[in-house]
């Protein structure tokens, strides 16, 4: 049923030129990566996945460092509304940065933040609590900074 909304949703936004095309992830994504002054080359992968146990936000988005290509490879889905797009871009790159500058560190079985460690399992905890990790606060407050930033131009 919710896939049934989502198709909907997604068909209604092509209709009403509501939804994320190719010249506005592309606008955005060369934006934030100025505005955050990050300097690695970023890939934008459209991830289209079913809604599952895991959260919105998590199933949505994602950013890793891949050490082959030397690039930040961002996962997001594109049928979203513009403004969520550039919000949920947002949050990435403030992580692709917080990695860049070598305060994230995600390995295998942790995630470190300004020398700090917590498990997975933490993480997942914390994320849908009242105290979430200091790494994703600043992607939250920061990404409605940068979305206001990128539309007010
Ligand atoms: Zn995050």
């Amino acid at each position: 049923m919710k896939d049934l909304e989502k198709i909907i949703k997604t068909k209604l936004r092509k209709f009403l030129n509501e939804n994320v095309n190719k010249d506005l992830s592309l606008d955005a994504l060369n934006f934030i990566k100025e505005y955050l002054n990050i300097k690695s080359d970023i890939l934008l992968v459209n991830k289209n996945s079913r809604f599952d146990d895991i959260s919105m936000s998590q199933q949505m988005a994602s950013v890793k460092y891949d050490d082959r290509s030397n690039k930040f490879i961002v996962q997001i889905n594109f049928d979203d509304t513009k403004n969520g797009f550039v919000r949920r871009l947002a949050h990435e790159l403030v992580h692709a940065k917080q990695m860049e500058d070598g305060r994230l560190k995600i390995k295998d079985e942790k995630i470190w933040f300004d020398g700090k460690s917590i498990s997975w399992k933490e993480y997942k905890e914390l994320y849908h609590s009242d105290e979430i990790p200091k790494f994703e606060e600043e992607a939250f407050d920061q990404e409605r900074i940068i979305s206001n930033a990128f539309w007010n131009r």
